[in-house]
This record gives structure tokens, sequence and C-alpha cells, in this order.
């Protein structure tokens, strides 16, 4: 397994970090969607640690993978990935995983995500976004507890100004009406009608706790999307 060195990192809210890792002397070649293996040894544990983690960087960008990680209270990686300096290196394995975007799987694109599920989400929109494919149409529904989870938050205002079609949704399930003037309350199919009309031609890929996956799933159905356009991933 092929060790990489993290050349750049940054926290994207109080409990997440982004690593950056160097792919210059081997340029890697992924789907948007896919995840990497991270595997260290730490803390006198015997074994090497492995986890998986989604790509949080684009297929365009080939010399860096950039992986964004939310530190788990207890957690055995995640707390190292949290910790570890600029300069670092790792065993890397990937990129593996078939759930994935490919152009031939639609153009319409629903992204509902929770949490930390928002990575994946956040490549697949942001390639398809550059691609610039015709009739493309990106629509990202994303959940966080609290205005301070908001992932990439600097990020989503960017890519609106930057591609006017793109639709980014955001709301907070635990925050008072005094802390948060968006919208709260989980991604219902009411809010995604209102918001996107209908949606029952689009590929629909899903990422976030299980709980909230299955909810999802349940979301897309009372959407009228078929089962096999609705795609999965949970940790
Ligand atoms: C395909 C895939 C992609 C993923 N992508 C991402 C990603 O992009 N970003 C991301 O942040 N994560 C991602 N994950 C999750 C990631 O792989 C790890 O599972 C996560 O970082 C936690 O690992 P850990 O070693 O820190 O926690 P672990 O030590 O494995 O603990 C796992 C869970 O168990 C709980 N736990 C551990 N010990 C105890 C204990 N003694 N008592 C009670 N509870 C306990 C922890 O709080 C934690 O919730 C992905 C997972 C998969 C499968």
């Amino acid at each position: 397994m092929p060790r990489r060195k993290i050349v750049d990192a940054w926290m994207e809210t109080h409990n997440v970090r982004t690593l950056r890792f160097d792919f210059r002397d081997d340029p890697i070649d992924f789907k948007a969607g896919q995840f990497i293996v991270c595997e260290d040894t730490f803390r006198g544990y015997k074994r090497p640690v492995k986890r998986a983690y989604s790509i949080a960087s684009t297929p365009q960008q080939t010399d860096f993978v950039d992986i964004t990680i939310k530190r788990e209270l207890p957690g055995l990686m995640s707390a190292r990935l949290s910790e570890v300096p600029i300069g670092y290196e790792m065993e890397v394995s990937g990129p593996s995983g078939k759930y994935l975007y490919e152009p031939s799987r639609g153009k319409k694109v629903l992204l509902l995500g929770a949490g930390s599920g928002i990575t994946p989400l956040y490549s697949i929109a942001l390639y398809i976004l550059k691609e610039k494919l015709p009739d493309a149409k990106v629509m990202i529904y994303y959940s966080v507890k609290t205005p301070d989870d908001i992932i990439y938050e600097n990020i989503w205002p960017q890519m609106m100004q930057e591609f006017p079609d793109f639709q980014f949704n955001l709301t907070v399930t635990r925050a008072r009406p005094e802390e948060w003037n968006g919208r709260h309350g989980r991604i219902s199919s009411d809010w995604i009608r209102e918001t996107a009309g209908d949606v029952s031609d689009a590929v629909s890929y899903i990422c976030g706790p299980t709980p909230m996956v299955g909810a999802m799933e349940d979301v897309c159905r009372q959407l009228g999307l078929p089962e096999e356009q609705i795609n999965t991933e949970k940790w």
C-alpha cells in the first residue's frame, strides 16, 4: 500500500478537518463518490487501524486528494486524523466503492446529505458543475444539527455564485429560532417539491448516518424516484 504525504490541512468546523494528500507522483483516477482507505499504526495499538473516507475533492483534480473527517468522541482514527501534522505520511489505498457518479446515470441529480455525509455529495456536485455537462441540474439538500456544523460553509455561496443553476438548500435540525434564521427541521419530500418541483426523473445520492439514509430513501420514493435511481452510502 503506498504511503502518501499530507501536504495541507485545515479546519472546516469546530470538529471537522480536511486533509490534503499528495498524489503528484502517481495521479489518481477516480469517480466522484468513491472513497480511499487510510491506514495508520498509533498509540501503542499492535494492529494498524484502517478506515474509509470519501474523497472530498473532484476527479478533475488528480494531483491531490482531499478527505474531510469529523472527529468522533470517542473515535480512534478520526481523533488521529484530527491531530496529525502537515508532512505526516500514512498508508492510503483506493479509490474504491460502487457509490459513484457517472454522467450516464443521469444529469438531473438530487443530493441528500447529513453531517459529514456531505463529503461525497460535494465531490459529485462540483464534478458535474466543473464539467459543464449540457442540461445538468444539481440540487443539494444538506441537513446539519446546528449552524456550527455546516461543512464547507464558505464554499457553498461561492459555488452558487459561480454556477447560477446550482441549487443548495440547507436545513438545521437542532437550533433554537433565535440561533438560526434559515430553515429548521429535517429534509422532507414537501420541501423538495416546493423548491425543486418534479424530481421523479432525477438520480439521487444519499449519504449520512444509517437512520437518516433510510428516511431519505422513503423521501425519494415519495417523490416518485424508482429504486434504481436511488444510491445510498451510510456510515
Ligand atoms: C465508505 C465510507 C466513507 C466514509 N467517509 C467518511 C468521511 O468522508 N468523513 C468522515 O468523517 N467519516 C467517513 N466515514 C466514517 C469513517 O470510516 C470512520 O468510521 C469514522 O471516522 C470513525 O472512525 P473512528 O476510528 O474515529 O471511530 P471508531 O473508533 O471506529 O468508533 C466508531 C464509533 O463507535 C463509537 N465508539 C467507539 N468506542 C466506543 C466506546 N468505547 N463506547 C461507546 N461508543 C464508542 C464512536 O464514538 C464512533 O461513533 C466513512 C465510512 C465509510 C464506510
